[in-house]
């Protein structure tokens, strides 16, 4: 069959590598792709947040299978209007999107179900979220409603950070997104991320996470959209894990199906871990990316046959093989990144820093080719991406992958893993 990948992040070249591992896949198609995901699929500039011409590209190109990579193709009903001219489809539909892209309404289905979060309010206007955070005190949390790519959460610590966010939101620093504001009870404990594929009624794990979210060494530095992953995550016990499948997972799919909205493809399950009890911090409605690399690696071709499983609708009885290890990415960034950084610098040495060795894979995310050769062009630009037998031997793959790119001005964290690799001495 053939297949199109929507995106072009490290996130869809990771979709794009496992895909194309498995037999089934005929061609693969991806938009706008990127020059790693270019090596295994035909790469096509549309425009993914417009269902009607990603509609006609699979008619023209017989394309039987479409995955989406990215939130904001979701959010705006893409999988309606593919599923609407008859293709089959991975991910969810307008309405059941809103678990991600509305905070409120994610909570507004917890309230329903019953599932265990933080305590929290909702505000159209200034004045009363102002008197509730005089009420509650900190430390608290302040979040734009809307997708805000990250940006809209403040963790504050202070009653001054708190009220600073909510003027800012309100003043329009997140646009539309910054509408309605939800305030939160903070939470402490151990974040983790869990991934689920849910074919409107039945469901089937994936994997779990734990992401590096900071730019600097020892977790510092400026938040980011992640500087590297690793899989499984130590905390989820089985314990946690069905504790997070029994009281969050499954009453929340249960309560989606029973509005008439049912939810389709991945979700991503983001968990605040104490004493054992998972609470929800938050549903993301596609993999997380860098997330998504360390899954791939440790799935493979089967990740093909369960998002297949997942849009037909016969995930009933569907099982994985797990191999009993580990899997990590080191993302390496521009420097500056978070912040302004340069693009147009060269990188080498990628082909050969993997070494032919199937441990090792080397997913691109903001890289073009310029003049024949690979320049960065965008903040985060590779994921290198290795598995091992334990943790640490997949990190050591991963790291002697990352000092053979030949990258000066590369920025990268030296310590992904070091939570799990703590808990393990
Ligand atoms: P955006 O909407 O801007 O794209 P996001 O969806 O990433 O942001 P969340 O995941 O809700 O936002 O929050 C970002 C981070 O803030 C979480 O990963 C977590 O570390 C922290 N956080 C969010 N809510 C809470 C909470 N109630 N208690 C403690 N920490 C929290």
């Amino acid at each position: 069959m053939n297949i199109l990948i929507l995106g072009g992040g490290g996130r869809e070249h990771a979709l794009a590598w496992a895909i194309a591992e498995s037999p089934k896949c005929d061609r693969l198609h991806a938009a706008p792709g990127n020059p790693g995901i270019a090596e295994l699929a035909t790469c096509v500039d549309l425009d993914i947040e417009d269902g009607a011409a990603v509609a006609a590209y699979a008619a023209a190109h017989d394309i039987g299978f479409v995955v989406i990579g990215p939130e904001a193709p979701l959010a705006a009903g893409v999988a309606d209007t593919l599923r609407a001219a008859g293709l089959l489809v991975f991910g969810p539909g307008r309405e059941a999107a809103r678990l991600e892209a509305s905070k409120s309404f994610t909570k507004q289905i917890c309230d329903a179900c019953g599932a265990p979060t933080a305590a929290w309010a909702r505000f159209t206007a200034e004045a009363p979220a102002l008197d509730y955070l005089q009420r509650t005190g900190a430390p608290v949390v302040v979040k734009a409603d809307g997708l805000a790519a990250g940006k809209g959460v403040t963790v504050a610590m202070d009653l001054g950070t708190a009220q600073d966010a909510v003027r800012a939101i309100f003043a329009g620093a997140f646009g539309d997104a910054g509408a309605e504001v939800v305030i939160e009870e903070f939470m402490e404990g151990e974040e983790a991320s869990f991934f689920v594929l849910c074919d409107g009624t039945d469901i089937l794990p994936i994997g779990t996470a734990q992401d590096h979210k900071r730019a600097r060494d020892g977790d510092a530095g400026p938040n980011t959209g992640g500087m590297g992953a690793y899989t499984p995550a130590p905390v989820m016990t089985p314990e946690v894990t069905r504790a997070a499948l029994e009281r969050i997972v499954q009453p929340t799919l249960a309560e989606m199906a029973r509005r008439g909205t049912p939810y389709q493809g991945v979700l991503y399950v983001g968990l605040m871990i104490r004493d054992g009890q998972p609470r929800l911090v938050e549903y993301n409605v596609r993999f997380g990316d860098p997330e998504c690399q360390v899954l791939m690696m440790r799935l493979g071709a089967q990740a093909l046959d369960a998002m297949l499983a997942c849009a037909e609708g016969n995930l009933a009885g569907a099982s994985l093989n797990w191999a009993p290890d580990h899997a990590i990415t080191v993302v390496m960034a521009a420097p500056g990144y978070p912040g302004s950084y340069p693009r147009g610098q060269r990188i080498g040495g990628v082909a050969a820093a993997a070494k032919g060795d199937p441990q090792v894979r080397i997913f691109h995310a903001g890289t073009a080719e310029a003049d024949g050769a690979l320049v960065s062009a965008g903040g985060r630009v590779l994921s290198v991406t290795a598995r091992g037998a334990t943790l640490r031997e997949a990190r050591e793959r991963a790291y002697a992958a990352v000092a053979a790119i030949d990258w000066p001005e590369a920025h990268w964290r030296t310590d992904i893993g070091w939570r799990a690799l703590a808990r393990d001495e």
